[in-house]
């Protein structure tokens, strides 16, 4: 049936278009954040230093600042900040991210007074260090490290212990007696080196690692000693010669240049890439290269490294929260080879470092105003800072965090409302599962609560296999031994996450809860077979395809299929619970007054039905943009009436049938009103082509065919003959461009008639009731202002009758839709007919680019593949073409009718970066699904409150 598939097209759109929308806010925050005033000192620090690609910090003073990202990216700008505020960090330069475009501009290779430049700043680095890169006595050891403006978790490289060669080794042998630690790290930084740069396997390496720790009989990486270290080191250098055709590179310079490229290149590999289109990061921006002074976590039983959170960035809560390793380099927290320790573990072996740790990453919160997720090294008792950036977070602890701030004055509500991402709002939507069913249900297992939310669906052990099953419709859960940065297409179609080993920093973690993944990690007790797809818990097997359910704010697993219910913020706009017994209701309700006291725009919602109606104004619509009348002929017994008046040969017949539906629409618009509280409400007269009414016309063949074979057709046969000869007749080659919108309520003044009599009729019925009601009845699909001034004709008129009838005189207003370009183009005539204005940019989109909404997918991937499109227009709106249609529409209309009201109703109506958009160009309000209204108002309050109207 035409209604199962269009009902169908529907919510695959909807779901692309939220998807989109999650990942883009993610960046827009930060840009919503750059305030006039931060932009002029990045302005400023730019223009002054024209030329400038190398900028240092190190000894109590940076060049750079926080400021800086779009120049240092994040780690640098946040090294630099550090540096001023005194904090202890190992001093550096960072090569900026202008400096990477160069190199791909350039083939791949960097300007000579780059290279002069970078030259210059090793040895203020050297004397700054006390030490020489290279040197035999006491080498300088470097880290290079990716870093762009928006962080990328583990997408791109990072090389430690770089100027380690065969005499330097010998060097820092010598300078630290320390025998050990010094074949340890040029261990490490052989293996590193050897697969980012040269491109090796890392498979490779670790073959050789594990044969040495077998043949010593060694559990863990520190039971190896110097002289297994050494032995490691040789066969690393036969790996390498083996592999690349070359022996390890000895000349630190040349190391150096070889890991700065390759960080360069790291930028444009297949995951870093594959990231950047799910959060929407443009290519163009470039990383930047920190290469900075190595401190040292493996120099025995008073060093370690360690990374950490100001709160936790699960829930929210006011902990401090992280992990460390004793004796252990960087990478080993994350990499999930050793399980970390929880960071209150590091007061009781190093107090005096954790209480500086504690000191310094509460100034920073307080500094940042924001949650901190940080990096240190201890080194022989001393503390090191190695990075800060803002924490990601679940959306739940988002409004947690952002409230929390504001009670603790820490922030206004103002900034409060710049901290939330406005998608955090939707994650607070989630469902979760019905609590006794789950109780019901025993733990099979316990992990780390990773990030919370309620998952349930089919296993599958590989990120592809995730994406295959997706594709079809499954809901499934990853499981992994643990994820690692190529998994990510995997995780974003996957319910949850679940992991066996790895920490709450371990990359499943970290990544699901940036994505409001319900995610559980380092559940132990699974025995995971990759290749056998299954997996084994105290002595059960469960094979890929079989349901599992876990609640990652409680970490617990289940081995079953468990149904689940809707959020709590949705019980209470439900009435199932009490307001004032919700306390995440109540923080979520107070971010969204905030909200409401700083935006301009109007907020409204897409809801044809008068439950769809009050769940819109339970989250805070103020009045419906858009109701389209068509979705009530899909109502209950409904079709065969609309399909007789479609059937009907003459106007007598057509009539009829209105006749009965005149009632049904009547009651459905009186539904709606009442359920906005006389809030206004905009109806849109039919729309789609009648053939969507109909059944398919192949269907229709077949059965035809059926009857006709079998011989005993009867006045069924001929039932279906009729219906198909009308299906013919009502086919198009391009429905889309077709006989729908306006131009069916000039072929058939009768529904237009009908339907503004039901309106009319409602809403006179609720204004002698008590309730002031103002319909706006919208025309569809208008390109010539005669088309409006036909139908509203027809409008005023029955609206004159039924208010005789009943006797009341009524406010009503009669507008259209500007979706069709030349109504943009004409928007100053079109006005002159028009109350109000509404933009439906899904088809304005769809003309205006030519693109068939409903066959796009066919090409658009191959399009943002190719870059010749960054975004799918139609989920977020396309400023700078489709814009220009919606600005002039604005100011031609309102040139004709200065108070003339202008929204949007289109799907962009929801999308935060869209809603920018609509604010800068000075729309009246914009209209979206009830369930991302709440995302609405946060996101028209950011814009409120970065971009003046006008500027
Ligand atoms: P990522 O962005 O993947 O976290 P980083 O550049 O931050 O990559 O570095 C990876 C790891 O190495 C981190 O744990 C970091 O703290 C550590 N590290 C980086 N630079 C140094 C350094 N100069 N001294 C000690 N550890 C370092
Ligand atoms: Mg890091
Ligand atoms: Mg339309």
């Amino acid at each position: 049936m035409a209604k199962k598939a269009s009902v169908k097209k529907t919510t695959v759109k909807k779901t692309t278009v939220k998807k989109t929308a999650v990942k883009k806010t993610a960046v827009k925050k930060a840009s919503v954040k750059a305030t006039g005033v931060k932009k002029a000192v990045a302005r400023k620090a730019a223009s002054s230093r024209a030329k400038k690609f190398v900028y240092f910090f190190g000894n109590g003073k940076a060049e750079g600042n926080r400021y800086m990202k779009d120049t240092l990216g994040g780690k640098g700008s946040g090294l630099a900040e550090m540096t001023n505020a005194g904090l202890p960090v190992p001093p550096g330069f960072t090569i900026s991210t202008d400096a990477c475009n160069l190199y791909y501009e350039r083939g791949a290779k960097l300007p000579p007074e780059i290279d002069a430049e970078i030259a210059a700043h090793l040895r203020r680095l050297e004397k700054a260090a006390g030490a020489t890169l290279g040197s035999t006595q006491n080498p300088l050891l470097v880290s290079v490290r990716s870093g762009a403006k928006f962080s990328m978790p583990g997408m791109m490289d990072t090389i430690l212990n770089l100027g380690l060669n065969d005499a330097a080794v010998e060097g820092l042998k010598a300078r630290t007696g320390n025998g050990r630690f010094a074949f340890d790290s040029y261990r490490r930084f052989m293996q590193m080196f050897g697969s980012v740069v040269l491109e090796i396997p890392k498979a490779a390496f670790e073959h050789e690692f594990e044969a040495v720790k077998t043949a010593k009989g060694a559990a863990l990486d520190t039971d190896l000693d110097e002289a297994a270290l050494r032995e490691v080191v040789e066969a690393y250098k036969s790996v390498v010669k083996k592999k690349s055709g070359k022996p390890f590179p000895q000349d630190p310079n040349d190391q150096l240049a070889m890991a700065r490229n390759a960080v360069f290149r790291s930028w444009n590999n297949p995951r870093a890439r594959e990231y950047r289109r799910i959060y929407d990061i443009p290519d163009s921006i470039g990383t930047a290269v920190n290469v900075q002074m190595m401190v040292f976590g493996n120099t025995g039983d008073r060093s370690g490294t360690g990374v950490g959170f100001t709160r936790n960035p699960a829930t929210g809560a006011k902990e401090f929260f992280g992990e460390f390793l004793i004796n252990a380099q960087g990478e080993d927290v994350v990499a999930g080879i050793r399980t970390p320790q929880p960071i209150s573990e590091l007061a009781k072996v190093m107090p005096h470092a954790y209480a500086q740790l504690r000191q310094i990453t509460t100034r920073l919160e307080r500094h940042y105003k924001d949650i901190q997720d940080f990096e240190f090294t201890i080194q022989e008792d001393r503390l090191y800072m190695l990075q800060t950036r803002s924490g990601k977070r679940t959306g739940y602890a988002a409004v947690i965090i952002a409230t929390d701030f504001v009670k603790e004055r820490l922030i206004t509500p103002k900034e409060a409302l710049l901290l939330v991402d406005p998608e955090a709002l939707s994650q607070l939507l989630a469902p979760g599962f019905d609590a006794k069913e789950w109780k019901s249900i025993p733990a099979a297992t316990r992990g780390l609560p990773a990030s919370p939310g309620a998952a349930c669906g089919q296993v599958v052990f590989s990120a592809d296999h995730a994406v295959e099953w997706a594709n079809q419709g499954k809901a499934v859960i990853l499981v992994r031994r643990e994820t690692v940065p190529d998994d990510i297409h995997g995780m974003w179609v996957s319910q949850g996450i679940l992991t066996a080993t790895g920490g709450m920093t371990s990359h499943a973690a970290v990544v699901g809860r940036q994505m409001g993944k319900p995610s559980i990690v380092g559940a132990g007790e699974l025995t995971i077979d990759e290749h056998g797809k299954q997996f084994t818990l105290k002595g059960q097997t469960v094979r890929e395809g079989d349901y599992i359910a876990f609640d990652g704010l409680t970490g617990e697993v289940k081995l079953a299929k468990v149904s689940s219910q809707p959020s709590e913020i949705l019980q209470v706009v439900a009435g199932k619970i009490k307001p004032a017994k919700s306390d995440i209701y109540g923080r979520f309700n107070q971010l969204l007054t905030w909200a409401d006291k700083y935006r301009r725009l109007g907020v409204r919602a897409n809801a044809d039905q008068p439950d769809q109606a009050e769940i819109a104004y339970m989250f805070g619509a103020r009045g419906i943009g858009l109701c389209r009348t068509e979705h009530m002929f899909f109502g209950e017994g409904r079709i065969p009436i609309v399909q007789r008046m479609i059937l009907a040969d003459n106007e007598a017949d057509r009539r009829a049938a209105l006749n009965e539906l005149l009632p049904m629409q009547r009651q459905d618009f009186y539904g709606v009103f009442k359920a906005m509280h006389g809030t206004p409400v905009t109806i849109r007269t039919i729309d789609p082509p009648l053939h969507e009414f109909l059944p398919r016309r192949e269907d229709l063949m077949v059965e035809v065919a059926k009857l006709e074979a079998t011989g005993k057709g009867g006045k069924e046969l001929a039932e279906k003959k009729t219906l198909l000869a009308r299906v013919e007749q009502l086919h198009e080659f391009n429905p889309m461009l077709g006989h729908r919108g306006v131009r069916l309520g000039i072929t058939y003044p009768e529904i237009t008639e009908m339907q503004a009599r039901a309106i009319m009729e409602a809403a006179c019925q609720l204004n002698k009731e008590g309730l002031k009601v103002v319909p706006e009845i919208m025309i569809p699909l208008v390109g010539l202002v005669k088309e409006l001034k036909d139908q509203k004709l027809i409008v005023d008129r029955v609206a004159a009758e039924v208010m005789k009838e009943q006797k009341i005189k009524i406010k009503y207003l009669v507008g259209t839709m500007i979706e069709v370009p030349r109504g943009a183009l004409t928007a100053d005539a079109v006005a002159a007919e028009a109350q109000f204005f509404s933009f439906g940019t899904n088809d304005l989109t769809q003309m205006a680019f030519g693109f068939s909404r409903d066959d796009v997918g066919k090409f658009l991937r191959i399009y943002q593949d190719k870059k010749i499109l960054e975004k799918d227009p139609f989920a977020t709106f396309d400023a700078e073409g489709v814009g220009q249609l919606v600005a002039m529409g604005v100011q031609k209309g309102r040139a004709t009718k200065p108070d003339l009201k202008v929204g949007i109703c289109g799907e962009h109506g929801g999308d935060p970066a869209s809603i920018h958009f609509f604010h800068q160009v000075g729309l009246d309000y914009v209209s979206c699904s009830p369930y991302r209204v709440p995302v609405a108002r946060l996101a028209a309050a950011q814009a409120a409150l970065s971009v003046k109207v006008g500027d």
